[in-house]
């Protein structure tokens, strides 16, 4: 078994304490204020547990002991104070997973951010370093092991001021670093708390989704009423796995990224809901120069341990939190790349999310990937799904189980609809423009639509929805009013584009289906040519606005008959 903290391990101390501070800051003109630092420190050695009192015999027992020479690494691979910190972490966090010799014959290996943090609690190594490490590998004087970098005792010269500068600047940062890991924590501990304290409440809704047939949020458990439960939902391994075999969905971001790198090369992304990383990965393998990869979920360590094997580290930096909340490194940048859509485009309501981050970051000519997405609705008629599915439940082995269905028709259901099931062409009801899109406009009362019957049909059992995505290379790109991705794609048209409609091919999106509730009404026989026609309200929920409510109106051609029915997704 590897030990995970120093506190753990059985400690052996050795060397001695000669190589205390060899600075000797005491003795420099202008430090006089400084404490010198004369504590005897205690550093575990990087590959086995004995402890040494002081960095530099720590270091000298893994050039004789271990052929692991931290300096001449140090010095051959070009690496400045903030690489050795790295380099440290890197060999620490190796070494507790059992790696008995950490590879370290490429500086990329160590790139990723999260080595700056400590591995080891109160690592005493990382604040000697500079007693071992100068600022830039040229200082490295081999004869000394590279304290060379110090001015002689006594002396003070602008050299040795701005080294002394450069490393207080570096120790500062890595402060920061480990200030804003811990503030994390501490937000991760809040959440789990506020997570423990809806988790009675969660499950009575999965119990009710599932007595309802409606799916959960992409697969994953459905969402809470809190935020915490959402981000707990995208934690897990199986959601990401629906998500990236869902060829559609991932081909089409790639297809856009690859297909067009000249728009990625030199620019800074960012990746709003990075899940796995994969998008970010898009990017930076199409030569962006810079991206930033945020998630509030768990999947965020993943995220950074894929970014790191796969050689971005320097490329791609993964930051955990709300969009809203976190500090990103840049104030603007060019590109926002996000897979925001959820269940009927809009459920979950991560797309205000995006625009606001679109809001907050993205330069005036920078660009939306996805550029723009259209909402479909169309009738459907499937005597043999409601016989499966509804009237089954009449007659179970004999039994009423009608109370099976109480919900199904008040809960949009996420299912797969067949194409022969929808007898019109879909009405686009809803376009949104990702660009300029605002957070007003998706919630809305009354969007007109029209269906014209290709074909007579038994009964209008319901209605189905879905969306189109497009990408368009321009940012101010326009997708002309009336096209469907399909047919756009197969036209020609000048961009990537993808639907989630039953005429496509699966995603993990399904469609929609709102089952018109005929338990206290009749359904009548339609004719080809008559005109299903209304209008269509997505509001958020007033007790959870990641979940929502959709509207109904509707008759048939100019008939006085209306007819009005809501559905909720929760
Ligand atoms: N981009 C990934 C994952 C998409 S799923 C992919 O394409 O495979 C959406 C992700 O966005 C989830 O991991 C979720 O945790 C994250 N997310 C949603 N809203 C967010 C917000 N406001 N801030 C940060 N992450 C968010």
């Amino acid at each position: 078994m590897v030990p995970d903290s120093a506190s753990e391990r059985e400690m052996t101390v050795s060397g001695s304490s000669e190589d205390g501070d060899v600075l000797d800051l005491a003795d420099d003109e202008g430090w006089e204020d400084l404490e010198p630092d004369v504590e005897t420190v205690k550093v575990v050695c990087l590959l086995c547990d004995v402890v040494f009192e002081g960095a530099q015999s720590m270091l000298e027992h893994c050039k004789d002991n271990h052929q692991l020479d931290i300096v001449s690494i140090r010095k051959d691979l070009g690496l400045d104070f903030l690489d050795v910190v790295k380099l440290v972490n890197y060999i620490r966090s190796e070494v507790k997973v059992g790696v008995q010799k950490p590879d370290i014959s490429a500086k990329s290996n160590f790139q990723d951010e999260q080595y700056l943090l400590p591995v080891l609690e109160d690592d005493a190594l990382l604040w000697n370093l500079h007693d071992i490490v100068g600022q830039d590998p040229d200082d490295v004087d081999e004869d000394t092991g590279g304290v060379s970098v110090k001015a002689p005792s006594g002396t003070t010269t602008d050299r040795n001021d701005e080294n002394r500068v450069a490393e207080l600047e570096m120790k500062l940062q890595l402060a920061e670093v480990e200030l804003e890991a811990r503030r994390n924590e501490i937000k991760f501990l809040q959440l789990k708390f506020e997570e423990s304290l809806d988790r009675d409440d969660a499950r009575e809704r999965d119990m009710i989704a599932a007595s309802s047939g409606m799916g959960p949020a992409r697969n994953a458990p459905m969402l809470g009423n809190t935020d915490s439960s959402y981000f707990a939902s995208y934690s897990g391994h199986e959601i990401h796995e629906t998500m990236l075999k869902d060829t559609v969905r991932t081909d089409a971001y790639r297809d856009f990224i690859y297909e067009n790198k000249h728009l990625f090369e030199g620019k800074t992304v960012l990746d709003v809901g990075c899940g796995t990383g994969i998008l970010s990965m898009f990017c930076a393998r199409a030569g962006a120069a810079k991206v930033i990869a945020v998630d509030n979920s768990d999947i965020i360590d993943f995220a950074r341990e894929n970014v790191y094997k796969n050689g971005m580290g320097e490329i791609i930096s993964c930051l955990r939190g709300k969009i809203e909340e976190v500090v990103l490194p840049v104030k603007k940048v060019d590109i926002i790349v996000s897979e925001w859509m959820g269940y009927c485009l809009l459920y979950e309501a991560m797309l205000d999310s995006v625009i606001w981050a679109r809001d907050q970051y993205l330069t005036p000519d920078g660009l939306m990937i996805p550029s723009h997405c259209t909402l479909h609705i169309a009738p459907m008629t499937d005597s043999e799904y409601i016989e499966d599915h509804i009237h089954h439940w009449k007659n179970v082995y004999g039994f009423d189980m009608i109370s099976m269905y109480k919900d199904i028709y008040n809960d949009v259901m996420v299912r797969e609809v067949q194409d022969f099931a929808v007898p019109a062409e879909s009405a686009p009801f809803l376009r949104l423009s990702l660009k300029t899109t605002k957070t007003e406009e998706l919630t809305f009362a009354s969007k007109t639509f029209a269906c014209e019957l290709k074909a007579d049909i038994e009964a209008l059992d319901g209605f189905v929805i879905w969306f189109d995505t497009f990408f368009l290379t321009r940012p101010d790109g326009q997708v002309p009013t009336e096209a469907k991705a399909e047919e756009y794609v197969r036209e020609g048209g000048e961009c990537v584009a993808f639907t989630t409609g039953p005429h496509g091919k699966r995603t993990h999106w399904q469609q929609g289906v709102l089952l018109i509730d005929y338990r206290d009404k009749q359904s009548i026989p339609l004719k080809k040519g008559q005109v299903v026609n209304g209008t269509i309200g997505y509001q958020k929920r007033r007790d959870d606005n990641r979940a929502l409510d959709i509207n109904l109106h509707w008759q048939i051609d100019d008939s006085q008959q209306k007819w009005k029915q809501s559905w909720s997704m929760c």
